[in-house]
């Protein structure tokens, strides 16, 4: 099949799905704090939870620019769902895609991009978020084998998922550069997950918990690429993964606008509808133009990625502002909804506290900020 009738069938049944599928659940979800479960197996059976990989490992044969578009459409209507995927398909599939073995591939990726198995990425711990160099769990080399000790927290699909990638010290006198990264299964001796599943501001339709390593052995075979290179594996599934947290974040933004879009012509006030109040127009206005903004970013960033270009300023870049578009377009949304906007029997409560967690996770806004900005003094050239 040609790309373009790839790209048109992949789009038609998303479109299809979300519509049918994720957007009648994406309220209850939320309000019972509901893992989605059929609707993640069942995107595995559409090809949807593959879009950026190659058919020999069952993925779509597409590119970043149509995933992350994929992405938005269902943030539009469940930013859970969309954090669930991202976390599943990038973060999960990423690591292993990109530097895994043959082997890891056949055992991992595939059940993964099938939806057989569901993923979840394992960095942050108690004591250690932004500063990935202070994590303190631990994998000590044994007769073939990776003893792993320690444990982690705030992580996506911690309680659903039987694939876990996990960052952990190797040679902890070495900081950043005595990280490694493993796979370990649900099941694994020693390993639980979770006596803490997480009550959240929002995305309470995606799962958040903790999880424990108790002398947890695990075989060599499963290091993903080199030992205490960790980094560079983290540094490129990270990056990756900001287009997926951008793209949730525009989604976000879009959603909140369009039901913006159409109260301000049914509700009126003084005789007149919104939509003919100067201070409503302008919140409209730059509704549009930071969606717009960000989008073009995000189209920048995973362009770049598709032609296999170095996009660490770019994801930083779209995320950073996609992130600060969506808290910022929500909060106005409830303020144009008024009192029904506060209400939990409207959505956009939901928009507003779903989009919080796109300016902390995969990298906080200050984090993104430093980034962008010792890339450009490391790079750019400053003859006038
Ligand atoms: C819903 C949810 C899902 C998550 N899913 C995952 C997951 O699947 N896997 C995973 O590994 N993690 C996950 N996380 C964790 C997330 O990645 C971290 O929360 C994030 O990296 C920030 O770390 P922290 O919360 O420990 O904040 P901290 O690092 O403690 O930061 C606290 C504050 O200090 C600021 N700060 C810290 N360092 C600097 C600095 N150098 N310069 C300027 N400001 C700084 C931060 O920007 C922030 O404002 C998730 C978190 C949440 C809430």
């Amino acid at each position: 099949m040609e790309y373009k009738d790839l790209q048109e069938a992949a789009i038609e049944t998303w479109k299809a799905f979300i519509r049918k599928k994720v957007a009648p659940v994406a309220a209850r979800i939320d309000e019972q704090e509901e893992f989605p479960f059929d609707n993640i197996k069942e995107m595995g059976r559409l090809g949807l939870l593959g879009i950026p990989y190659p058919s020999e490992y069952g993925g779509a044969d597409l590119d970043y620019r149509t995933y992350t578009k994929f992405i938005r459409e269902i943030a539009r209507v469940c930013a859970a769902t969309a954090m669930t995927v991202v976390t599943h398909t990038t973060l999960s599939g990423n690591p292993v895609f990109t530097f895994g073995t043959n082997e890891q591939k056949e055992r991992y990726l595939k059940p993964l991009l099938s939806g057989d198995k569901i993923g979840a990425f394992a960095l942050t711990e108690p004591g250690s978020g932004s500063d990935i160099s202070s994590i303190q769990t631990q994998a000590v080399e044994t007769d073939g084998s990776y003893i792993i000790n320690g444990s982690k927290l705030f992580i996506t699909n911690a309680n659903v998922a039987d694939i876990f990638i996990v960052a952990a010290k190797t040679k902890p006198e070495s900081g950043m550069l005595g990280i490694s990264i493993f796979i370990v299964e649900k099941g694994t001796e020693g390993f639980s997950a979770s006596r803490k599943k997480e009550k959240k501001l929002g995305m309470r339709g995606s799962d958040t918990g903790e999880l424990i390593f108790d002398h947890v052995k695990v075989p060599a075979g499963n290091l993903v690429g080199k030992k205490n290179l960790g980094m560079e594996v983290l540094h490129q599934t990270l990056v990756s993964a900001r287009l997926g947290m951008a793209a949730i974040a525009i989604g976000i933004a879009e959603g909140a606008q369009m039901h913006c879009l159409r109260y301000v012509k049914e509700r009126k006030q003084f005789d007149k509808y919104l939509y003919h109040f100067q201070s409503v127009k302008n919140m409209l206005a730059d509704m549009e133009m930071h969606i717009s903004a960000a989008g073009l970013l995000l189209e920048k960033a995973a362009g770049m990625k598709d032609r296999g270009k170095n996009i660490t300023k770019e994801a930083s870049e779209a995320k950073l502002f996609a992130s600060e578009t969506a808290t910022k377009t929500t909060k106005d949304a409830v303020q144009i909804f008024g009192a029904y906007g506060y209400s939990r029997e409207f959505p956009l409560e939901r928009f507003f506290r779903d989009a919080k967690i796109t300016e902390i996770g995969d990298g906080t806004s200050e984090i993104q900020r430093t980034i962008i900005a010792d890339e450009i003094v490391k790079k750019r050239n400053y003859s006038l």
